[in-house]
């Protein structure tokens, strides 16, 4: 399965602050636009809940 990187961008001005892979965010972190001075807060996108099934029935 491909690694999708995603583009973060400023929330106010919509310049491109980095690029993540999916679950490279591990905490909330923040960033400062460099275009507008913005403080971005990011936070992980999904809440990590995702829990691989361990194959029980062998
Ligand atoms: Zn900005």
């Amino acid at each position: 399965m491909p690694m999708m990187k995603e583009s973060i961008r400023c929330a106010s001005c919509g310049a491109l602050l980095f690029k993540a892979e999916t679950n490279a965010i591990a905490a909330a972190i923040e960033i400062k636009c460099r275009r507008c001075g913005a403080i971005n807060t990011m936070r992980p996108v999904s809440p990590s809940t995702t829990v691989a099934r361990t194959a029980e029935g062998k």
